[in-house]
């Protein structure tokens, strides 16, 4: 009998899904809440995949077999709910790709440097020669890619959305950066929950897979005692006897096969934390038999992604670095730990829950003014009241709403030889439509001064 499959949610991944369904014989239906991008539905269009746009017709959707759900979508949507309740299996793109390839499975996660991570082994894995696509959060859909292009190879960015809904999949390579609070708003206000949908990277992992991850991480420490995950590990960090890549003697060390040594000046990417990025990449890379002559060409060359860190201009020589993805606290917290000069600090937006003090020592160590940049700013105020900065004291915060009051501000406060930083530790859907938007924006704006 013909199965019935129900994509929710028509952006990249749900139109991936669909139009992979589609050729796999599924009696496919496209459904949206909101309205489909002109794109979509063409695409929709042209493989003759019936589709609604901004309504989900109940009678079309629950008599689903199974039903791929976007990402974007939370459990909390009524219609997700009705799914719930009659018992119909809800799987993520991913898990439903999957299913159609024999490809070696890259996956990436972390609360924070996935994207450039996934950016860096893709980097390592093209330059080697290999097959290889770039899917999940970045790229085309997995898919999509599955039913047009297959490659041997993929690297996935997976977001904890995705893992969510993901149950037999299997990654060839997991690997685990870090976990912070995020998104905490969709994960009940429960931390844990978070935690858990991060741990299930490693799920139906076995002995001949490999799992890399930052050792140095205490929640990813003890949920590894807890999970005894069944993969081969290489945890990355410290110089320790433990740790396969580690910085010793400002080298970067690299020993998951032939030993690798790069000294970290030469590294493209700048940061402690993009170390840590680039030892889970040259890991990868490593248990791919990839020459140590290409990780290294990779490393001293790759060119990073764009609103991660990404330098914009120098103005009355103050430079100008937008870190627009930076949107949560431990992410401007590296960001903060990277800056070699005294900071003028872009925070705010829409705030998912943050405890700012986290990054309290390093404000105080390295910014003498703070910007803040949203519809609410009264938790900024609260917080950084309470460490000392005030509307006209020598530690001084700016209360702003637009973004160009907001650099107008830095432009004013920040001294010749300073650094002024969007890293707002926020989402950016109070002002913005994306962090990109947020990210273009600054620039354009900083371009203008
Ligand atoms: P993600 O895709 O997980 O959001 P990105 O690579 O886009 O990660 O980087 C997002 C932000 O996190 C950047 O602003 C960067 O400064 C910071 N960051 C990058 N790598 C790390 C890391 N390993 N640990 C902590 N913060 C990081």
């Amino acid at each position: 009998m013909i199965k019935r499959l129900v994509v929710l949610g028509a952006g990249e991944s749900g139109v991936g899904a669909a139009i992979l369904a589609k050729q796999k014989g599924y009696d496919t239906f496209v459904s949206d809440m909101g309205e489909i991008k002109p794109h979509y539905a063409a695409l929709l269009d042209q493989h003759r995949i019936p589709y609604e746009s901004g309504r989900h017709t109940e009678p079309r959707i629950l008599c689903a077999d199974e039903v791929v759900k976007s990402p974007g979508i939370p459990d909390t949507a009524p219609m997700v709910q009705k799914l719930i309740a009659q018992h119909t299996p809800i799987i993520s793109e991913i898990e439903f790709a999957a299913r159609y390839t024999t490809a070696k499975m890259i996956c990436i996660t972390g609360s924070n440097g996935k994207t450039t991570t996934t950016s860096l082994i893709f980097d390592m894995l093209r330059r080697a020669g290999l097959d290889v696509g770039l899917a999940g959060n970045i790229g085309n859909s997995l898919a999509l890619q599955v039913a047009k292009e297959d490659h041997k190879y993929y690297v996935i960015e997976l977001s904890s959305f995705q893992l969510d809904n993901m149950y037999d999949f299997r990654a060839d390579i997991a690997i685990l950066l870090n976990i912070t609070p995020d998104h905490l708003d969709r994960y009940n206000f429960e931390f844990q929950n978070y935690i858990n949908a991060k741990m299930r990277i490693t799920r139906n992992q076995r002995s001949e897979d490999a799992f890399i991850y930052w050792s140095g991480d205490p929640i990813i420490d003890r949920e590894i005692r807890k999970l005894r995950p069944a993969a081969t590990l290489y945890p990355f960090g410290e110089e320790n006897a433990q740790n396969v890549a580690f910085v010793k003697s400002n080298t970067l060390v690299v020993e998951a096969q032939q030993p690798f040594e790069l000294p970290v000046a030469l590294m493209s990417l700048k940061g402690k934390h993009n170390q840590y990025n680039s030892m889970a990449a040259a890991i990868t890379a490593q248990i791919l038999h990839i020459k140590n002559e290409v990780i290294r060409e990779s490393l001293t060359t790759f060119a990073g992604v764009e609103h991660r860190l990404q330098y914009v201009a120098t103005v009355r020589g103050v430079r100008y670095i937008n870190d627009s993805k930076a949107t949560n606290v431990n992410s401007c917290w590296y960001a903060l730990e990277s800056m070699t000069t005294p900071t003028v600090l872009i925070l705010g937006g829409k705030d998912k829950g943050n405890d700012y003090s986290e990054i309290d020592k390093l404000v105080l160590e390295k910014c003498h003014t703070l910007v803040f940049m949203g519809l609410h700013n009264e938790k900024l105020v609260e917080h950084f009241s309470a460490l000392g900065y005030s509307p006209d004291g020598e530690k001084r915060y700016i209360d702003t709403h637009t973004l160009a009051d907001a650099v107008q501000a830095c432009y004013e406060a920040a001294h010749c030889g300073d650094t002024v930083l969007l890293s707002p530790c926020c989402a950016s859907f109070d002002l913005f439509s994306s962090y990109e938007d947020r990210g273009e924006q600054f620039m354009q704006c900083v371009k203008q001064l």
